[in-house]
């Protein structure tokens, strides 16, 4: 999208794309070879170097991320797309919010990326306050479990690039799924569940609800909600 042709926002309608991209598959991306290689002004105008805390994984169309971007003027969030055509859209979402609010949103973007692959490419060791895993794929059968992306080696990748008390936020639609990634969750050793009355308390957790595409069609829908959150201890 060419700077000056920006009058709205871009129609969802024109980035369509099928619903899974295989996580284990090899697909090109680009990706730095270390965290201090990776130039972020190119993503966030203002931006001191390695100061993005948020990380969205698997952001999807980016709803949440905008949320993000509003609650937390002061922080950075970076969306994480393996899907090219969505991650294009957030791309574009951010470049026409940036154009039509001046001053805003120049701190959340979003990259296309596999972030079962190369989390670490992009985050040093403790560098991350709140990781969000919001409606992930259920991959349902049981051959496909290899592709949930909460799981015992990704678990430790996580609280490596989680800074001490950082959060992992969980919710889906899908009661199998939120089992299966609180067991696994509670069965490492640096991630403890918060409370019933910790996890009411957070001023996120309204928001995991609805703020993303994938919640708002849950509620349309009438369905389940499962939330989660663990610290990492
Ligand atoms: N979080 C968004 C929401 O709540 O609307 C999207 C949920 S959607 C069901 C799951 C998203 O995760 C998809 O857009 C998918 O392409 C993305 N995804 C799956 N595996 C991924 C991976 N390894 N790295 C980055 N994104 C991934």
């Amino acid at each position: 999208m060419e700077e000056g042709a920006i009058l709205s926002l871009p129609q969802k309608r024109y980035y369509r794309q099928r619903a899974h991209s295989n996580p284990i598959a090899d697909h090109c991306f680009e990706y730095p070879s270390c965290p201090e290689e990776f130039d972020w002004t190119t993503l966030y105008p203002d931006i001191k170097s390695n100061a993005v805390e948020f990380a969205d994984i698997g952001c999807g169309y980016g709803g949440f991320l905008v949320t993000l971007g509003k609650m937390f003027p002061d922080k950075y969030a970076l969306g994480m797309e393996i899907r090219v055509k969505v991650s294009d859209y957030v791309m574009d979402r951010i470049k026409a919010l940036r154009t039509l609010n001046p001053g805003s949103y120049g701190n959340i973007a979003c990259i296309r990326t596999n972030a079962m692959k190369y989390l670490p490419n992009y985050f040093k060791k403790a560098q991350l306050s709140k990781m969000f895993f919001l409606y992930p794929d259920p991959h349902f059968k049981k051959a496909k479990h290899k592709w949930r992306i909460i799981n015992n080696a990704l678990l430790s990748e996580y609280a490596y690039v989680l800074r001490k008390g950082g959060l992992v936020y969980t919710i889906t639609d899908v009661e199998d799924l939120h089992k299966w990634m609180v067991s696994h969750l509670e069965g490492h050793p640096l991630f403890e569940r918060l409370t019933e009355e910790e996890t009411k308390l957070d001023p996120i957790t309204p928001k995991l609800y609805q703020s993303s595409e994938e919640g708002a069609k849950v509620v349309r829908n009438k369905g389940d909600h499962f939330v989660a959150i663990f610290r990492r201890v």
